[in-house]
């Protein structure tokens, strides 16, 4: 029998939590689905697993995500983990569990999914032995496991210094960090930003403090990095750099940990047909949603970073706007206090978004915005299919992702488009000629991850048995 609730929330990180939380407190029947064991999403990641040694390992912020985390276990909000949604049909939501299909109903659907690290490509990122600092920083936080060998971190960004940290914690050095910020001035744009910063002055102080942190366990910062290439035949065993004044040098790793920011995790939202745009700012799609998070297909609201990149502590905010809204159109009856939580929730939110305009001013993507892809760059790692290749196809016709697909195979592996998506988009553009906003995203089908067989056998509609009448 298919499960029916008011409300389910796709994702149990800060956003999807809150909005639970806020709309059981509203007395709506809720259900919140996870394909991780539990609560916290990628900012706090298995934050149930080790929460004693949380705070002197991973920091005072993460310490307080397992509060949260804790706090959200605690409250009796339904919730499921190890639930993949591979497919949402009309009001049905399809998600796999231990290898088996289940299917419920909702009358609203709230997608709280998330971020993806933002895809980079560069000269032999697709060499075992590269990675996402934030994929890293997941299996850090769930068994707090350290590159094995030399290694550098790479990118820009307060998460490269967090992680630089964290691992410095654990007792565990990177030979270097190479800054790719292509702001050559951050600190200018700190003084043009001071009342914003100084309403943050918390987070101004985190970041401060860990490059300090950084500098006294005499972990080089390499600044001004405009070019990367990794070398090595199985696995990468060099890292090149070039420097804004043209210098260039190369250091022996075993591992190299990039990352230069995070854009919406779009999959679920693009499958569904919602409303997306091009961001000309941070170069991603994002998706198009009403002030209350609700996108173009009604009844469907998209929150926290997978509706565009403001942080884990905007994420409540976002949640509550869409909760009050759902609430509304449920008929629940909202009081004069519900009315003063959604102003101070978008005032909350608008202060967020000020601090995040300085933050995207001040660590540009040098390489992501920067540095020319070159035709022997792998753009599609699941298919292999390079930049060339892929500007071949735009030469033989090729005029958007969908085409560039049937042409290359690019975006036809195991991902499905998730990582080079916003990258094919950016190359055709420049290609032809055209807006990025013009050319458009990869059209996403379900199921959004590999399926089994059976798994898929589990999708097909039940037929009634047929009784056989021999005549
Ligand atoms: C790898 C990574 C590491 C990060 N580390 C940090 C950090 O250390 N500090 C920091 O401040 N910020 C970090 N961020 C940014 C941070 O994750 C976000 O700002 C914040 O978590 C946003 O909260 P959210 O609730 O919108 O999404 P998230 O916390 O990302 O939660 C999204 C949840 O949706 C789930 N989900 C997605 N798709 C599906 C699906 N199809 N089916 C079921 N579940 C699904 C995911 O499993 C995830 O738990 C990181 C981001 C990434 C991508």
């Amino acid at each position: 029998m298919t499960e029916t609730v008011d409300v389910a929330i796709i994702g149990a990180g800060p956003a999807g939590m809150a909005a639970a939380r806020d709309l059981k407190a509203l007395g709506l029947r809720v259900l919140v689905l996870d394909e991780r064991a539990g609560p916290g999403g990628n900012v706090h990641a298995s934050a149930l697993d080790r929460p004693q040694e949380a705070a002197s390992v991973l920091g005072g912020d993460y310490a307080r995500g397992v509060a949260e985390a804790r706090g959200f276990a605690a409250s009796g909000v339904p919730a499921r983990y190890g639930c993949s949604v591979s497919r949402v049909a009309g009001e049905t939501i399809h998600y796999l569990q231990h290898g088996r299909l289940h299917r419920i109903t909702a009358a609203r659907l709230v997608l709280a999914t998330g971020a993806i690290e933002r895809p980079v490509p560069f000269p032999g990122w697709e060499l075992p032995g590269i990675m996402g600092a934030g994929a890293f920083q997941l299996m850090l936080k769930q068994s707090r496991v350290v590159p094995a060998g030399d290694y550098v971190l790479c990118g820009t960004g307060p998460l490269v210094l967090l992680m630089a940290c964290q691992l410095l914690a654990l007792g565990s050095r990177p030979l270097a960090v190479l800054d790719t910020n292509s702001e050559a001035a951050p600190l200018g744009i700190g003084l043009s930003h001071l009342p914003t910063l100084a309403r943050n002055a918390g987070a101004v102080a985190k970041g401060l403090s860990y490059m300090a942190r950084l500098r006294l366990a005499g972990i080089p910062v390499i600044s001004g990095v405009t070019r990367l290439e990794a070398r090595g035949s199985d696995a990468v065993q060099a890292i090149r750099y070039t420097r804004r004044n043209g210098s260039s040098a190369s250091l022996d790793v075993r591992m190299v940990l990039f990352h230069e920011g995070v854009i919406p995790n779009t999959q679920l939202g693009l499958a569904l047909d919602c409303k997306h745009r091009w961001d000309e700012h941070e170069r991603c799609l994002i998706p198009e949603t009403d002030a209350y998070g609700e996108s173009s297909r009604q009844g469907t609201f998209i929150i926290g970073d997978a509706a565009g990149i403001l942080g884990a502590s905007a994420a409540p905010h976002s949640a509550r706007l869409a909760a009050m809204k759902i609430a509304q159109d449920l008929g629940c009856r909202l009081d004069d206090e519900a009315g003063g939580a959604v102003e101070a929730a978008r005032r909350a939110l608008n202060r967020e978004r000020r601090f995040r305009a300085f933050l995207d001013r001040a660590y540009r993507p040098g390489l992501a915005f920067a540095a020319p892809i070159t035709d022997e760059t792998m753009i599609c790692r699941c298919e292999q299919v390079t930049a060339g290749a892929l500007r071949q196809a735009v030469r033989d016709g090729a005029r958007g992702p969908a085409q560039a697909k049937v042409f290359t195979r690019c975006g036809m592996g195991l991902c499905q488009g998730r990582i080079c998506g916003n990258v094919v988009t950016r190359l055709i553009a420049e290609e032809t000629g055209l807006r990025p906003r013009a050319v458009g995203g990869y059209h996403i089908r379900f199921p959004l991850k590999p399926m089994s067989l059976i798994e898929l056998a589990d999708e097909l509609p039940m037929e009634e048995p047929v009784d056989e009448h021999i005549a």
